[in-house]
């Protein structure tokens, strides 16, 4: 298909992040995501938190996950008593996949006990390629799994071996197909361009073989060299050198060519989808709106915190059991059962926090639902750190929206660095590379 994306902005934009009407509905319901930290073997690159060799614990892990929802539904409730409305449920890891159908049934069996889900909700579940099976697909799809998010990360054989991933290039195109084959209509797939010794030719045929099998939804991210991996020592060593800046932005322009040729819309700095099809989990972290994330390492945003989950496994599930025990169910606790760290959010950096996860969408940040949410104008709060990004072009306002330029969008960190002029440090949206 040959078919140019022009898009009326302030449509897709009020479709993907909400009108200044819906906001009060988006802030009181949340979004959810359980956290699966288990995996056949770990990926050069990868530094979530997950695990080799533990798949004996599932079942424990799973029982504690389940306890923890409950728990957590019980905290989150609304002050009138009634469970808190969900919008999205996003099973992440990890290999998510390396759950039996029985046991992601437990889970959504309490996340709908725990809260009160959608009838239309979104539920993803990512997915290892070299993990999934006709049989695993359809029970995963007669459960309610509506939504499929598979790490490709390349059909290139050498490079799909150079990153340490359990599958071959034909492996991803015989899951997809089993996937349509039970019935999943929304597909995502993952994959990761700037790799070492990648030419700009050899991710253009990725990118067509991509296309060819016609997926809803591709999310693209260069390689990032994650401290306490494989990679960031064998780059220290010198033995393998990374893909530089001029390369990793040939191969984004040609992405971003290509793929609004093949009628996929850019709808953030590293996702594209068909119309309808844009990841509405995804939304809620960029809209900085409430998330409850459950499990070993997970990170939450609810009730003007932050917080994050312990992250050994061993940890995580007595930490669970103890809670439980302890009857913690007070509406005035953070929604979860085993938190490591937290952080209560100043109202300057929440704004901040929303301007700089909002302007990673291509609709940027809708002007009036800002102000409804803060009392303040984006320009009074803004205007001032970002007079000379402006000048320059990276930043422009369209309609109600403000946003990066298409230039400004190859160089996100100097407008997302002037929103916090008291600290160096850029956090990234929680957008993730699936496993
Ligand atoms: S990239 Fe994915 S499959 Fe590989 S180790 Fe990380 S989470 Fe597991």
């Amino acid at each position: 298909m040959n078919v140019p994306v022009e898009r009326d902005v302030e449509r897709v934009a009020a479709e993907q992040s909400g009108t200044a009407e819906s906001l009060a509905a988006d802030l009181a319901s949340i979004s959810l995501y359980l956290h699966v930290p288990f995996c056949h073997t770990r990926c050069h690159y990868c530094d979530f938190n997950t695990y080799a060799g533990m798949l004996g614990h599932r079942e424990s892990y799973v029982a504690a996950l389940a306890q923890e929802i409950q728990l957590a539904g019980m905290r989150a409730r609304q002050s009138n008593g009634s469970p808190r409305r969900c919008r999205t449920v996003f099973f992440g890891g990890g290999t998510p996949s390396l759950l039996s159908p029985e046991q992601v049934d437990s889970l959504l069996h309490a996340t709908r006990q725990a809260f009160a889900l959608d009838d239309a909700a979104e539920i993803t579940l990512e997915a290892n390629p070299g993990t999934l099976e006709k049989g695993r697909l359809d029970a995963l799809r007669a459960l309610g799994v509506n939504r499929l998010s598979m790490g490709a990360q390349s059909f290139d054989r050498d490079l799909l071996r150079w990153m340490g991933r359990i599958h071959s290039p034909e492996e991803i195109e015989t899951a997809f197909a089993a996937a349509r084959k039970a019935g999943f209509t929304s597909i995502n797939l993952d994959f990761i361009f700037a790799l070492p010794g990648q030419s700009l030719a050899t991710w253009a045929e990725t990118l067509e073989r991509a296309i060819d099998l016609g997926p809803e939804h591709l999310s693209l991210y260069s390689l990032i060299v994650e401290e306490g991996t494989p990679l960031f020592s064998w780059v220290r060593e010198g033995t393998v050198h990374p893909a530089d800046d001029d390369a990793a932005a040939d191969m984004y322009e040609h992405a971003m060519t290509r793929l609004a040729a093949a009628g996929y819309g850019q709808y953030e700095i590293s996702n594209w989808a068909r119309a309808g099809h844009e990841c509405r989990h995804n939304l809620t972290y960029w809209g900085n709106l409430p998330y409850i994330g459950l499990g070993a390492g997970a990170h939450s945003y609810f009730g003007g915190h932050r917080f994050a989950e312990e992250r050994p496994i061993a940890r995580y599930i007595s930490r669970v059991r103890q809670s439980v025990a302890e009857g913690n169910t007070t509406a005035d606790m953070l929604p979860a059962g085993a938190i490591a760290e937290d952080e209560a959010i100043p109202p300057e950096l929440e704004m901040a926090e929303t301007a700089m996860v909002g302007l990673r969408l291509n609709a940027g940040i809708s002007r009036s639902r800002f102000a409804a949410r803060y009392g303040r104008t984006f320009e009074q709060v803004f205007d001032e750190r970002l007079a000379d990004v402006r000048e320059v072009r990276l930043i422009e306002t369209a309609g109600d929206y403000i946003r990066l330029t298409e230039h400004g969008r190859l160089l996100g960190n100097e407008v997302f660095a002037r929103l916090l002029p008291d600290s160096p440090e850029v956090p990234e949206a929680p957008t993730r590379v699936a496993g």
